[in-house]
């Protein structure tokens, strides 16, 4: 089964097309029970194809493949440089395709052109070149204990892992799990989002031409009960790792426990506080803010969606953010348009969840500043929104909304507002704006979060390590902690002298 479309838009001209099977041992393949699930353009609410959905079986012949594959033709069996020319291969694949993948990402997810090409597929490329070079890196230590004795250690791959990823950013979360996972020497079993797996097909595409041996990578789609269940569940399985809903996390972590106690990273949700302090610089705080509760419609983990504003500058702020809100609401469209900034919610089901939490502020008796309605006739856009006079107590300060809604809250003190940010079961990111350095590295220490950004919001370096705090997730991605993460450490003790 296959996709094919040709698209002549402002951004795209051209055929984009992908394989719509699954992916198991180098082979495209029909699951074993036959299903299929529909994938929609969120822009237009529209069915685009539909795809084959996996269920456990799939997942049992993925892993059989697997595992040959690691015990024949891969692990330490292939030098880490090697492995690394095969990531640098699939780097240069992507890139030739650089406008193909950002044109199934927007019309599989909705995020304007632009950013799919720039930033998804533009740091997916970045990214395995990154975990490339980190290849032939993995090393051990020596342990000097006498001189009779020594200990060494190494990292091993652990062999047959996991990886479930969301449907918000799904290239770059297929790209930052098969990444350091094959180049630590570990094969890999993914399960893309139900709701948006075209751009990880079209990477399995590539596979074999980078020169992966069969069952390296695998791509199982399916839905999360069964395909990502299995996954999580898989005694075979060593490692898996998540990326998703903090809800969802748990029950990972749960079938893990239940199976073989499987090493488990958990990226999960936030409900991450930005802070502007009176002494800001007003205009480029503005922007940054927008764009840290704003960007990818709000479906990004990090969101900045709890904005808390000193007292002295509140009123100039908010009007000065309400402005930078009216200039993403007016480049709300079609996402293949040049000047879009804002596009659709990824699918009926988000939108109606974050239309509920705007409802909910309503009720709660929460104004509603700016926004807060669909925007058009079609597809799932909701304008960007701004909420004030709320309460600590109120759903939208507590849960993450996962869309374009921006709660404003006032406060008066430093020590006040570090308390008030801090009052979350999440630990995702957070973000300070101060022109105070003492202030600013006080408070980026202070707050509990895995990611603090100073006087900039969302901007990403793949070799800084990300992950959460507290609820928000377990472990780390990125960086060389990223990479480590795929690895276990073996000491090994050696007698060079010493009797008995
Ligand atoms: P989700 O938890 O609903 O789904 C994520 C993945 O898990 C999907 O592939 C889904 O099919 C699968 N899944 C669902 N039920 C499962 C089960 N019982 N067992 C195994 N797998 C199952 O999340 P989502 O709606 O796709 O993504 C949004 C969430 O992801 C938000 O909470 C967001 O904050 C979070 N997120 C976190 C990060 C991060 O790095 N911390 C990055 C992106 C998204």
């Amino acid at each position: 089964m296959s996709f094919k479309l040709d698209l002549d838009t402002p951004s795209y001209k051209g055929t984009v097309s992908v394989n719509t099977g699954l992916f198991i041992g180098g082979k495209w393949v029909d699951p074993v029970e036959g299903g299929t699930i529909d994938v929609v353009n969120p822009a237009t609410g529209k069915r685009l194809v539909a795809v084959s959905a996996g269920t456990a079986k799939d997942v049992d012949i993925a892993v059989d493949v697997a595992r040959k594959a690691y015990q024949e033709s891969w692990g330490l069996k292939v030098p880490g440089v090697e492995r690394g020319k095969m990531l640098y291969k699939l780097a240069d694949l992507i890139e030739a395709k650089i406008d193909e993948f950002g044109a199934l990402e927007t019309l599989d997810v909705g995020r304007p052109f632009y950013m799919s090409k720039n930033m998804d597929v533009a740091f997916a490329i970045a990214g395995l070149r990154y975990f490339a070079g980190q290849a032939d890196k993995i090393k051990g230590e020596t342990i000097e204990s006498s001189e009779q004795k020594f200990t060494y250690t190494r990292r091993e791959p652990y062999g047959i892992v996991g990886g479930i990823i969301p449907w918000n950013g799904p290239l770059l979360s297929c790209i930052f799990k098969m990444g350091p996972a094959v180049a630590a020497g570990n094969v890999i079993v993914i399960k893309p989002s139900e709701f948006t797996p075209l751009t990880s097909l079209k990477v399995a595409e590539l596979v074999n031409e980078a020169g992966f041996p069969p069952g390296v990578v695998n791509i199982v789609n399916g839905l999360g009960s069964t395909v990502g269940h299995t996954i999580s569940y898989h005694p075979q399985i060593s490692r898996v790792s998540f990326t998703g809903s903090t809800l969802t996390g748990r029950k990972i972590q749960e079938a893990s426990a239940k199976s073989n106690l499987k090493v488990v990273t958990l990226e999960l949700g936030g409900k991450s506080p930005n802070i502007i302090f009176d002494d800001c610089n007003l205009a480029q705080t503005a922007k940054w803010s927008a764009r840290g509760i704003y960007f990818n419609m709000g479906q990004a983990c990090t969101a900045g969606s709890r904005m808390f504003v000193q007292e002295g500058i509140y009123d100039e702020f908010l009007a000065a953010f309400q402005e930078e809100t009216k200039v993403w609401s007016q480049h709300t469209g079609d996402p293949f348009d040049l000047e879009t900034q804002h596009g659709p919610q990824v699918s009926q089901i988000q939108f109606n969840r974050v239309m509920g939490y705007i409802d909910s502020a309503r009720e709660d008796g929460a104004t509603i500043l700016t926004g807060g309605s669909r925007h058009g006739k079609e597809g799932y856009f909701i304008q960007p929104t701004i909420i004030t006079d709320t309460r600590p107590d109120m759903k939208i300060i507590k849960e993450e909304i996962f869309g374009p809604v921006a709660s404003v809250i006032k406060f008066k003190t430093e020590e006040e507002v570090i308390k008030m940010a801090n009052d979350t079961t999440y630990g995702l990111a957070c973000g300070l704006f101060t022109q105070n350095g003492a202030r600013a590295t006080r408070v980026a220490h202070a707050l509990e979060a895995g990611t603090a950004w100073v006087n900039c919001y969302n901007v990403f370096d793949f070799n800084a390590p990300f992950g959460g705090y507290k609820q928000s997730g377990i472990g780390r991605e990125w960086g060389s902690e990223g990479i480590n993460e795929y690895t276990q450490i073996k000491s090994v003790h050696v007698n060079v002298g010493m009797e008995i």
